[in-house]
């Protein structure tokens, strides 16, 4: 009943030649059953829309404003990113958290900002090394999960990310039973706090170090719908092979 869904996060990639790599990934799964939304830096988001229209893929923004307007140089609220044809966007990415020294409590109105502007939310949670190291990690996630999810977030408006800060760009992912003791607890908790129906249809990715060789392997876990996906969406050769695997 979930669809599946493979989500391209570009971080501060792309330049307005790279988009031909979403001509080459309409080309190749214009037909496919899985969802395709990539997130080019915000310079991109409208082209890239315009490239995609009446397309299958989706594109979204990598951050937003919590405020509607205002004096807040060199953010972009939600309305902005409707504006330019995004249809989501990431938040709470570790990079955000840890680069901006963003709160659950920002990410959640983050998140509640772009639900009313009309957006779907990609939440990210994930712990560090560290804390895996001190078998915190359920803790950690879980008290991200309450902290930087919304109420008001339906089976539809939500997708949640579990992206173990240690594994994205290192090429070092945690095993598939790893993967998914994270999910079958994220799906868990959503349970727990909006009911079986919400938590049902809430897709939940994993993201780090998701390449053409793991990605099956990955996707064959309980509770995984999908991946987020930095370095290996950047050409259509890296991600194409990940949309197939799905
Ligand atoms: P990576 O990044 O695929 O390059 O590890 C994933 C992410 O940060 O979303």
């Amino acid at each position: 009943m979930r669809r599946k869904l493979a989500a391209g996060n570009w971080k501060m990639n792309g330049l307005s030649g790279d988009l031909g790599v979403l001509a080459d990934l309409a080309a190749a799964h214009g037909e496919g059953d899985v969802d395709i939304l990539i997130c080019p830096p915000h310079t991109l988001v409208n082209r890239a829309a315009q490239t995609v229209a009446d397309g299958k893929i989706r594109i979204g923004g990598q951050d937003c404003h919590a405020a509607e307007t205002g004096a807040h140089t060199g953010d972009v609220s939600a309305a902005m990113l409707v504006d330019a044809g995004a249809k989501w966007v990431i938040v709470g990415h570790s990079e955000r958290r840890t680069d901006h020294d963003e709160s659950d409590s920002d990410v959640r109105n983050k998140a509640r900002a772009a639900i009313d502007a009309g957006l779907g939310v990609i939440v990210c949670v994930g712990e560090s090394l560290a804390q895996r190291e001190a078998a915190n990690t359920l803790d950690i996630i879980g008290g991200q999960l309450s902290g930087s999810i919304p109420d008001l977030v339906t089976g539809q408006n939500l997708v949640v990310a579990y992206e173990p800060i240690w594994a994205i760009g290192t090429g070092k992912v945690p095993t598939t039973d790893e993967i998914g003791e994270v999910h079958d607890f994220i799906r868990a908790r959503l349970e727990r706090r909006f009911g079986a129906g919400v938590a049902r249809s809430v897709r939940l990715l994993y993201g780090g170090s998701v390449k053409a060789g793991n990605a099956a392997d990955i996707f064959a876990v309980s509770n995984v719908d999908g991946a987020l996906v930095g370095g290996a969406s950047l050409t259509a050769a890296d991600f194409s092979p990940i949309v197939t695997a799905l």
